[in-house]
């Protein structure tokens, strides 16, 4: 049996599992209307699906850009970040933020996270220095980082947060929804991201209502009108064909949301009892939604050949720890300057965790990794210790 990692296959066939919906041939539909009237460029769609986004998250304000790492870029620039400016994020992220970082002509300070993959407030609060000019926290694998710690942080030393929830949509901290604490939040509608488009896309969030004209502004030349421009930018505009397609998979995100929760919750209550496996802290005051299932694994690599060879499409995300990557060269980084990273890179394995897995998957994904570590008979699951798939999430839908 293959356990797919991508659900795209799976999102876009048209009778897709039970229990699933099928988009494709809505999709389609949508578009045929759509492309008789032309309205391709900063279109009406897209002002629905701005809408429709800022009422999801619970935000004033969305501006949909081209992706995620431009709603990073564009909310630097709005911020004034520069060169000579120093912007602190987290050692352990896609290189997007940084690269980010960089595109304004600033430079990432790197600082390691905790046990839960997540930025540790502490070392921020060291590594600020006078050239600091915003942090950015990233809710990685989609779980919250502490938000209530890094603002009491940000506030203390007058920065701004922008935070990197590229890959939270739905995610929360004390109830309060990714992309709502900092002065912008960044979304990213990738293929593989929780709530996706057929291409790239990106959306950034705002309460401040002059900043997102600004952001307007920035993303599409500068252009007040046809004729007049009020500061340089780019074009760095969401498409309205995405947004039409956006529009209808964002009407899913709870059901989405709930489906990998539910999934999650059965992979921790398996990989707990296997002493090889150390699932992180969950903090139960936020609501992480699995962008990525991480674990920390012994004997990581070998684990790895082993799901792949039996059909189970884990991953690493990432091997190899960010600051030590050829293009951070420059930033003078060396090995031991992050110990915590660094034993992540070298441990941690990334299951299938999402809206498409059926019980079955999910059981012959545990099977598999219990096989591994515990030989072939103690694979055997005991019946009716794990619960299906269902009742987890009939249990978070009611939570
Ligand atoms: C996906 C992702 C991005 C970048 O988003 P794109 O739309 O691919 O540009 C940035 N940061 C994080 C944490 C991400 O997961």
């Amino acid at each position: 049996m293959r356990v797919p990692f991508s659900y795209l296959e799976r999102q876009f066939a048209s009778s897709s599992i039970p229990g699933s919906p099928g988009y494709t041939d809505a999709m389609l539909e949508d578009i045929r209307a759509f492309v008789q009237t032309g309205d391709f460029t900063l279109g009406a769609k897209l002002e629905e699906f701005e809408e429709r986004f800022a009422e999801t998250l619970g935000v004033a304000h969305a501006v949909g850009v081209n992706s995620g790492t431009d709603a990073l870029i564009l909310s630097l620039r709005a911020l004034s970040v520069g060169h000579g400016d120093e912007v602190i994020t987290s050692a352990e992220t896609f290189i997007a933020t940084a690269g980010a970082i960089v595109a304004v002509g600033a430079r990432p300070v790197f600082v390691d996270v905790r046990d839960d993959f997540l930025l540790d407030p502490e070392q921020v609060a060291r590594a600020i220095t006078v050239r600091t000019k915003a942090i950015i926290p990233v809710w990685f694998t989609g779980a919250a980082p502490a938000m209530d710690a890094l603002i009491a942080i940000a506030r203390a030393h007058e920065l701004p947060i922008v935070e990197d929830s590229c890959c939270a949509i739905g995610a929360s901290f004390h109830g309060q929804r990714a992309g709502s604490f900092g002065v912008t939040g960044t979304f990213s509608l990738h293929p593989l991201k929780n709530v996706n488009v057929w291409g790239d896309a990106g959306m950034i969030t705002t309460q401040d209502r002059v900043l997102a004209r600004q952001l307007r502004l920035l993303r599409n030349h500068g252009l007040v009108s046809r004729d007049e421009v009020a500061c340089f930018g780019v074009n760095s505009r969401l498409d309205t064909l995405q947004a039409l397609l956006g529009l209808r998979m964002l009407a899913d995100v709870e059901d989405i949301t709930a489906r990998r929760i539910a999934c999650a919750l059965r992979l921790d209550a398996a990989f707990r009892d296997i002493p090889q496996l150390t699932v992180p802290p969950r903090d139960p005051h936020a609501r992480a939604v699995f962008h990525l299932y991480m674990v920390r694994a012994e004997d990581r690599d070998a684990l790895l050949a082993h799901c792949n060879a039996c059909g189970v499409e884990a991953k690493v995300h990432y091997p190899i720890p960010l600051p030590y990557q050829a293009c951070a060269r420059s930033l003078g980084y060396h090995r031991g300057d992050f110990p915590k990273t660094e034993r992540d890179c070298d441990s941690i394995i990334t299951f299938p965790c999402h809206q498409h897995l059926s019980d079955g998957e999910i059981d012959t994904m545990i099977d598999v990794v219990r096989s591994f570590y515990l030989g072939g008979t103690a694979s055997r699951r005991v019946a009716g210790r794990t619960r299906s798939l269902h009742e987890a999430h009939v249990a978070v839908q009611q939570s």
